[in-house]
Formats: structure tokens, C-alpha cells, sequence
């Protein structure tokens, strides 16, 4: 038995699952987890002593690497000042400027600790500000375990919402609208029949939780129309997205103004933060300018941010087209070795990420991602885990380049893609 497993036993029976978040336990892909002693660079190690290429990135945050120098000096010279203060303190304006400077729809953002918070906030936010009820999602689209959002369409019915897990009542969904991906004139009828009652349209403008999926064109600005007519506000959840994409984000790229905007994962640099922020006007009806009560005891706590900080302020110094165009490279290089074996794939990538979908037709959706076929991906992880390769558990994920990765990584992926048998 490995250490791995080991500690998997010991985990099982105290801590559900043996795991703090479920894709962690890897029975999709019907392995079990690898238990992570360290991470350095591009390269996490196991308990077990094996070293791997990582392409979860801690599922996106580590986009400099994993131990960054500059991120790892300041969160040193930090820990000696104390952990933290539950008041204000500096770190925490550092933290704000960057993001209102780098975003073009947030003029102020408030601190919370994950981007599940960020996310539950702005919707309370969202309805505060607006006086409605409804908010609109898309299948697909993950925004964190809000009850509110942890939705699914019943066959098809857009309109019909029934709660994703046990747990969430009917009546807390009941607000909840859906749409597909990509799927405009759904968002439309659903506009002409409650337009007048929906308080936010919520949408990873690039989405990463069904795999990675691209909006097409006209999607994004459709969405910004159908809002503006309606005195809905349009919430970017760029908790992927944000600094990924580009340093401005999704909204930066595809030049679009959100009202809101939700981040998380990249701006706490490996420590646990969210933030959202938007408009002046929206934000100061938070408490305590505004009567839309929200709180948090460890927000804006000083590690958390001087991490954030220091990520964002080395990322002004990164090229990000160029860490585009070898994830380009590598992943369209992968997608030839597969095909040539004769495995069907679809492509899709952006900035520094890339889901690899085991199917042929193209994936715009979650209808589509969901025909990708989970056996052929179960095979590539498992044999690419064997062979250092670190992916993550799930045919429906992103996998995460880095600044810190570089043509010694890329080749070894490649080459353990070559040795795989289907
Ligand atoms: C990860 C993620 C969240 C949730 O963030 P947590 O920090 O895990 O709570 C929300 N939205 C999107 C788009 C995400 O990818």
C-alpha cells in the first residue's frame, strides 16, 4: 500500500470522504487521491515521493507557479507582523488598488474569503440594489455551492428549476432562472416573459467549470444588451477568469463592462480569498455605506491579501500572449497525438487554459461537453498520472498552464501522451 493510500484510509475516517472537496477523491476517474507533501515551480510531489508536471494549479490560483519567490518573501515578512487583526489595515487598500486599476467594471470591491462568498454576496447584493427576485444562470455555469445557484434544469424546461442536491429547498431555487451556454434567444424569451422581475444575470463569461467552453461572438454582448433594457445587472463571475485570461480579465478581453464582478482563486495568490466588486453606485449599497448586510470576520485578513498583492503586481510583468501561445501549442500538439491514435478530440482554449473533450462533435455547451466520453478520458489521466503527468480528476475541467512551466514540462506531457494506450 502507498503512503497515498495510507493516508486516505486514516482521512476516510474522520473527515468525509477523506477529502475537504469532493473532485479531490478522484472516483470519477476510479482512482484514489494522491496526497501532496509539497510544490514547488510547476511540479507538486506526492507523499508517495513522486514528482509531477501540475496542470491543476491548486485549480487555477497558481499562475506564477507554486512557491513563487516574490509571493513567498512577502508572505514571510508578513507572518512576523501577525496574522490577523479583525481592523483595517494596508495590505488591504494594496490589494483594492490593483484590482480597480486592472478592472474596468469595478470602481470598488469588498474582500471575502472564498469565491463561493463573492459569488452569494453579489447576488444578495444584486437583489438589494435592484428590489427583484430572479437571477438568471446557465447550466453548466458553476458559481460556487450557493443554494441559489446549485440548480439544474428539469428535461430541458428553461424555465422549470429544480434543486441540484438535497439540501437546497424547492423555494430557494424557485428564483432561479436557466439558459444554456451560448444560447441567446433562450436568455431573450425568458427576458420577454420576466424581464422586469430579474435582478442579475450571472455568467462565467468564459466558462470553466463544464470544461472549458468559449462564449461566441455576439454571446457576451447580447447578454449586456438584454440587461441594459431590462435595469438587470450583468455579474461577470471571473473567479477563473480574472488575471487568467488576461491581466484585465475576461472583461478586459472581450471588452465588455459587467456591473459586477466576482473574483477569487488568482487574486489570493494560494490563500483562501474572493472579492466582488462593480460599480460605485452598486457597491456603496453594501453595509456599512449601504442597508445590504454582509460581514466576514477574517476578510481582507493581511496574509491573504499581501499574497494577492504580490501575485498581481509580478503578473504586471508577465506575457501573457506569450504563455497563450505555448498553451496553444502544447494543447494542439497534444490534440494530434490523441487523434492520431485514433481517440476523437475536441479543443477548446484560452489565455493559459485548455480542456481536452473526448468527442467530435464541437463543445459549446453543457449538452455538448457532457457528450464527451468519460472512459477515454478515464484511461489518458490514470496512464498520464503514472507517468508524472498531474491532471485533474474530471473529463470536465480545465487544466492550468503556468508562468513557471516551461519546454522541459511541455515535452514530458507529450511524451507520456504518446505512450498512452487506449
Ligand atoms: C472556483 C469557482 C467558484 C468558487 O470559488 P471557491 O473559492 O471554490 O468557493 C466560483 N465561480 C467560479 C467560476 C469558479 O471557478
Amino acid at each position: 500500500m502507498s503512503i497515498s493510500n495510507i493516508l486516505f484510509d486514516q482521512a476516510k475516517k474522520i473527515i468525509p470522504g477523506g477529502v475537504n472537496s469532493p473532485v479531490r477523491t478522484c472516483s470519477g476517474v476510479g482512482a484514489d487521491p494522491l496526497f501532496i507533501s509539497h510544490a514547488q515551480g510547476p511540479y507538486i510531489y506526492s507523499e508517495d515521493g513522486h514528482k509531477m508536471v501540475d496542470y491543476v494549479m491548486s485549480w487555477g490560483p497558481m499562475i506564477l507557479g507554486h512557491n513563487h519567490p516574490a509571493v513567498n518573501r512577502a508572505l514571510h515578512e508578513a507572518v512576523d507582523k501577525g496574522t490577523s487583526y479583525g481592523a483595517p489595515c494596508k495590505p488591504e487598500i494594496d490589494l483594492a488598488g490593483l484590482i480597480v486599476e486592472a478592472l474596468p467594471g469595478v470602481d470598488m470591491v469588498r474582500m471575502v474569503n472564498s469565491g463561493t462568498e463573492a459569488t452569494m454576496s453579489a447576488l444578495r447584493l444584486a437583489r438589494g440594489y435592484t428590489g427583484r427576485s430572479l437571477v438568471l444562470k446557465f447550466t453548466g455555469c458553476y458559481h460556487g455551492h450557493v443554494d441559489a445557484f446549485l440548480a439544474s434544469a428539469g428535461s430541458g424546461a428553461a424555465t422549470l428549476c429544480i434543486p441540484g442536491t438535497p439540501g437546497v429547498p424547492e423555494e430557494v431555487v424557485a428564483n432561479t432562472l436557466l439558459a444554456d451556454y451560448n444560447n441567446l434567444s433562450q436568455v431573450k424569451a425568458l427576458f420577454e416573459k420576466h424581464g422586469r422581475d430579474i435582478a442579475a444575470i450571472f455568467v462565467e463569461p468564459v466558462a470553466g467549470n463544464m470544461g472549458l467552453v468559449l462564449p461566441e461572438k455576439g454571446f457576451l454582448e447580447g447578454l449586456r444588451q438584454l440587461a441594459d433594457q431590462s435595469g438587470t445587472l450583468l455579474v461577470f463571475d471571473e473567479v477563473i477568469t480574472g488575471f487568467r485570461i488576461s491581466y484585465s480579465g475576461a472583461q478586459g478581453y472581450y471588452g465588455i463592462v459587467p456591473d459586477m464582478t466576482c473574483l477569487g482563486k488568482i487574486i489570493g495568490g494560494g490563500l483562501p480569498v474572493g472579492a466582488y466588486g462593480g460599480k460605485k453606485e452598486i457597491m456603496e449599497k453594501i453595509a456599512p455605506c449601504g442597508d445590504v448586510y454582509q460581514a466576514g470576520t477574517l476578510s481582507g485578513n493581511p496574509l491573504a491579501m499581501t499574497a494577492g498583492y504580490h501575485t498581481l503586481k509580478t503578473l504586471q510583468d508577465m506575457d501573457y500572449q506569450l504563455l497563450t501561445d505555448k498553451t496553444e501549442e502544447l494543447a494542439n500538439n497534444l490534440k494530434k497525438i490523441l487523434t492520431d491514435k485514433g481517440v476523437p478530440v475536441q479543443l477548446n482554449t484560452i489565455g493559459s487554459i485548455f480542456t481536452l473533450f473526448f468527442t467530435s462533435e464541437p463543445v459549446r455547451d453543457f449538452t455538448s461537453a457532457k457528450k464527451s466520453n468519460q472512459e477515454l478520458f478515464k484511461t489518458f489521466y490514470n496512464q498520464m498520472r503514472d507517468q508524472g503527468i498531474y491532471l485533474a480528476p474530471s473529463g470536465f475541467e480545465c487544466a492550468f498552464n503556468s508562468f513557471a512551466h516551461g519546454p522541459e514540462e511541455w515535452e514530458k506531457t507529450l511524451d507520456a501522451a504518446r505512450n498512452v494506450r487506449f
